[in-house]
């Protein structure tokens, strides 16, 4: 087992919103982040680079990009020594032991998978960027399965796409997805005319409960004008290769199931010892600092974060507020350690097809406004220039031109030489 040992540093576990940001702000005080990729996931723009309007890649940020005075272990954390003040990080060739003098523990969440039938064998996540990818190569499979089908049933099984979870991340997703099937079926005449059946299903009684009654009314009668069969105090009892099973007691055929009904902690955290609350969520106090562990600290999804601001609630897991907590320990690790407080400015959220919906102090926005607010809101958020002139060449590129349908599901699996030769021995004239 190798060691690595920088007894005065900052170990920060995690590279997504919340670790990326701390170790950001560090500046040049420096830090090591633990984390198995080399990017941090900007996730509002992930329904949009599963939906071709972005680009997959210009959706993360290169950590070393930004952060220019942090080291990266690419690798994944499996153990915590906090007597010893010592983390054991997994990486590709070994196990590697850290010293650290201070501990970020940034883990965040994982999607909330219930026990329910078929569940996990048949439904799509929603989390990371390959998640995204591999559900817009997925939809677009599924057109040209309608397209090939020679029997009514399964072509409409093919075309109904049905997501459980309406908060942001279902919403904006469905929204996206059926803009793309929408622009995509240009390129298939023999399926211009034929319905498309989209459902979204959710055990609240209303979509989008996180956004104030009116516009989530107002997003739900868009979704409903452009045909989404919304299914609210709904939940799924089963789910099978071709089918899934409604608490309304319907049974709709489909060959798409996506899986967008929430979030839990990181499950690594209870095998970390961290003191956790009943929903799996590291305790801190009022300056983020782990309850009973010397110099630890944790914030972002994977905490149960007291917010100064609204005294008894503790904050929702969005990376508005990863952000701004991260901003928060940055200072506190430099030794000014003061109380965590922070107002919300809002939410906002696109529907797709230049409609979208922003709270702003207060104030509901609707319409090509709250889209367009909500398109500035994520760029304004999204580190690096260079990652901002990408992703606005990527929409303004999109405004001239129609969507790309190219289904790269291959690119993850390259052919091995090995293959290749086989391959080519048999057609070789001997
Ligand atoms: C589809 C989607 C859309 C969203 N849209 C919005 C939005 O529009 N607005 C908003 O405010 N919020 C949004 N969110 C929520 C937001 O993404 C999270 O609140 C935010 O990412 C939390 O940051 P985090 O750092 O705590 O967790 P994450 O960003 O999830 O980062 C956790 C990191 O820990 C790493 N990790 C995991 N296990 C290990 C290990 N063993 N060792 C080392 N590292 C590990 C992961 O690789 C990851 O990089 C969305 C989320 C999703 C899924």
């Amino acid at each position: 087992m190798a060691a690595h040992s920088d007894p005065a540093g900052t170990v920060v576990l995690g590279g997504g919103f919340a670790g990326a940001y701390v170790a950001r702000m560090l500046g040049r005080r420096g830090a090591t982040i633990v984390s198995p990729e080399n990017f941090m996931l900007f996730t509002p723009m992930l329904p949009e680079a599963a939906s071709g309007t972005l680009e997959p890649r210009h959706t993360v940020v290169p950590l070393r990009m930004m952060c220019p005075h942090a080291k990266l272990l690419l690798g994944r954390v499996v153990g915590l020594d906090a007597e010893r003040q010592r983390v054991r990080v997994e990486t590709e060739e070994e196990l590697v032991t850290l010293s650290y003098a201070q501990l970020v523990v940034a883990l965040g969440a994982i999607s909330r998978a219930l026990p329910i039938p078929g569940l996990a064998e048949h439904a799509l996540p929603f989390k990371s960027l390959a998640d995204a990818i591999h559900l817009r190569n997925h939809v677009l499979r599924r057109l040209e399965a309608a397209a090939g089908a020679t029997s009514e049933g399964h072509r409409r099984r093919e075309l109904t796409f049905v997501f459980v979870g309406a908060g942001y991340a279902g919403v904006e997703a469905l929204a996206e997805l059926a803009d793309l099937v929408r622009d995509a079926l240009r390129f298939y005449p023999s399926l211009r005319h034929e319905p498309q059946h989209w459902v979204l299903v959710d055990a609240a009684p209303k979509i989008l409960p996180e956004v104030p009654t009116r516009l989530g009314e107002y997003a739900a009668r868009q979704l409903a004008r452009r045909g989404v069969d919304i299914r609210v105090s709904t939940t799924l009892n089963a789910a099978e290769p071709h089918a899934v099973t409604l608490s309304d007691g319907s049974r709709i055929l489909t060959s798409t199931l996506v899986w967008t009904a929430g979030v839990q902690a990181n499950p690594l955290l209870a095998q970390l010892g961290l003191p956790l609350d009943e929903r799996g969520r590291v305790r801190v106090d009022a300056t983020l600092r782990i309850e009973g562990v010397q110099n630890a600290w944790s914030l972002g999804d994977c905490a149960r974060v007291p917010n100064e601001a609204t005294p008894g609630r503790f904050d929702p897991p969005t990376s508005q507020h990863a952000l701004r907590q991260a901003r928060r320990l940055a200072k506190n690790l430099r030794g000014d350690a003061r109380p965590y407080r922070y107002r919300t400015l809002g939410e906002v959220a696109t529907l797709g097809r230049h409609r979208g919906i922003a709270n702003v102090f207060g104030l509901p926005i609707r319409g090509f406004l709250g889209w367009w607010i909500t398109r500035t809101y994520h760029l304004y958020q999204l580190p690096l220039l260079s990652r901002k002139l990408r992703v606005v060449a990527d929409w303004t590129t999109s405004l001239f031109f129609r969507r790309d349908i190219a289904e790269l599901s291959m690119l993850g699996h390259p052919q091995r030489l090995i293959d290749t030769v086989t391959e080519s021995d048999g057609d070789s004239p001997s």
